[in-house]
């Protein structure tokens, strides 16, 4: 059995923009080729600045939004043209956890009432049969079974998280979206919660895509890390080879300002240049040019393609020219 339990090609979302009579409308392209295979019990990185496409990633995996193009593939199943029955059956199979836990929970709903809807909504389970797989699974996020009748606001942000990642595996998923999961948290509580997030995927083998800005949470967790800019990747890498050479130079930008405690660091900092362009009317060629550092003769016109290995893939014409 194949270990690839999400494979996406090629994967595009375009969003006609403003228009009217007699005004034509924009395209945005925030996602606009995208490839990559997600395994059990691995955890993929997605990340970039805000506007990446990162998040607009995540709503097609989610299921939540359709792509224009090209094929995304969920346990063997093509969702283009999947019927309603297998869209049905896969749904489960995929969770989400969001940012903010206190914005993901109902404020008037006792923590058990959350956790055991999903299943009221799914399945046909006895009531003791949903309430003691609450109590399960919050024991293995880390919560004590006096929390089953509390609300939300008696929780600190860390719990809230564990109870949303609680909520979020009530259906057994094999794929967890996680999106910017520990964005929101102290520090402290950030490890704390990456820690539960690594348990959990070793005991019940599953796929993390694991959405974030910040690389240094992604060091912690990830083992496939893919850097995306306006919309595509630029680069993709183990977690290992990426942060000791990393290669894009966007990339390269995005660590140096990822405070990571190396005193010789500081001598080589590559600081990133201006703001994220506007996706409506990207630059030419390579789209990172205008902030390059290394910008040289054909990066302006000639769009570098990601090439490379099956694991190590750059887009820049620094590797190819
Ligand atoms: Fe910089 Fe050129 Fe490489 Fe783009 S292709 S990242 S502009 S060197």
């Amino acid at each position: 059995m194949s270990d690839i339990v999400l494979r996406a090609r090629d994967l595009k979302k375009h969003y006609s923009v403003g228009g009217g009579l007699l005004k034509p409308s924009n395209t945005v392209k925030a996602l606009d080729g995208v490839s990559f295979d997600l395994e059990r019990n691995k955890t993929l990185a997605v990340v970039g600045e805000s506007g990446c496409g990162k998040s607009t990633l995540a709503r097609l995996v989610t299921m939540i939004e359709e792509p224009t193009d090209g094929s995304l593939q969920i346990k063997d199943t093509e969702l283009a043209g999947a019927s309603v029955e297998a869209r049905k059956a896969l749904r489960p199979k995929v969770q989400i956890v969001f940012q903010n836990p206190y914005g993901s929970l109902n404020p008037r709903q006792q923590i058990g009432d959350a956790l055991t809807e999903p299943l009221s909504m799914n399945t046909d389970l006895p009531k003791a049969e949903k309430r003691d797989r609450a109590k399960d699974m919050m024991a293995a996020v880390g919560l004590r079974p006096e929390h089953y009748d509390r609300y939300p606001h008696m929780f600190s942000g860390g719990q809230r998280q564990r109870i949303a990642i609680a909520r979020a595996l009530m259906l057994d998923p094999e794929i967890l979206v996680l999106d910017e999961p520990v964005s929101a948290l102290d520090v402290s509580i950030q490890a704390q919660v990456l820690n539960v997030l690594s348990e959990l995927q070793e005991k019940l083998n599953l796929a993390y895509l694991f959405i974030s800005h910040d690389l240094s949470v992604v060091k912690h967790i990830a083992d496939d890390v893919m850097v995306m800019y306006l919309g595509k990747p630029v680069e993709k890498a183990s977690r290992d080879e990426l942060f000791s050479e990393p290669r894009h130079p966007y990339t390269r930008a995005l660590l140096s300002a990822t405070p990571i405690p190396d005193p010789t660091r500081e001598k080589n900092r590559e600081v990133l240049k201006g703001e994220l362009p506007s996706p409506i009317n990207p630059p030419s060629g390579c789209t990172f040019h205008p902030r390059c550092p290394k910008v040289f003769e054909p990066c302006a016109d000639k769009v570098p393609l990601l090439e490379g290995s099956n694991n190590r893939k750059v887009a820049c014409h620094l590797y190819t020219e």
